[in-house]
């Protein structure tokens, strides 16, 4: 069975940043298991999986634009201190936040002054030409009850969740 559109993938990824760091990796781990084509995947990578089957392994370059976009200089801003108040606030904590158009973004503070609070609303990983190392390691039809919720539920469809 190769993967096309609503089937359940489960695979293990490392992914790295152009400079062979590492960012994040499911080997040794948990794999990922997903439906594809809900999005649930940056397009890069969603784009590469279409007709991969199981027991391929493979790498992949995706660029920034593929990935998580490209940096917003407008979204990193100083805001007053004052806005903070009450709050502990510290280079390097994560918070939500509602944007200027009202949807919440992931912000993260690089810096605090005496008076101001430097934000970053791009994703962390905005603006990075990422590499891939991907092993699919199953393919199969998506359970009634996935394709209802619209996600998966483990290898096998029968992991237990409250929802
Ligand atoms: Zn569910």
């Amino acid at each position: 069975m190769t993967i096309e559109n609503m089937k359940v993938v489960a695979m293990h990824y490392s992914v790295s940043d152009k400079n062979g760091n590492e960012l994040d990796s499911s080997f040794g781990a948990e794999p990922l298991v997903f439906i594809h084509g809900t999005g649930s995947l940056i397009y890069g990578l969603e784009q590469a999986l279409t007709g991969r089957s199981a027991g391929e392994r493979f790498s992949l370059e995706v660029l920034a634009a593929d990935a998580y976009g490209e940096r917003h200089d407008e979204l990193t801003q100083a805001v007053p201190k004052a806005m903070f108040e009450g709050m502990d606030v510290a280079a390097g904590m994560r918070f939500r936040a509602a944007g200027d158009d009202g949807r919440e973004q992931s912000v993260i503070i690089l810096d605090v002054t005496d008076d101001e609070v430097i934000v970053d609303g791009n994703h962390p990983l905005a603006g990075l030409d990422l590499s891939f190392d991907i092993e699919i390691l199953l393919v199969r039809d998506a359970t009634a009850d996935e394709l209802a919720h619209g996600h998966a539920h483990g290898i096998d469809g029968h992991a237990g969740h409250d929802h």
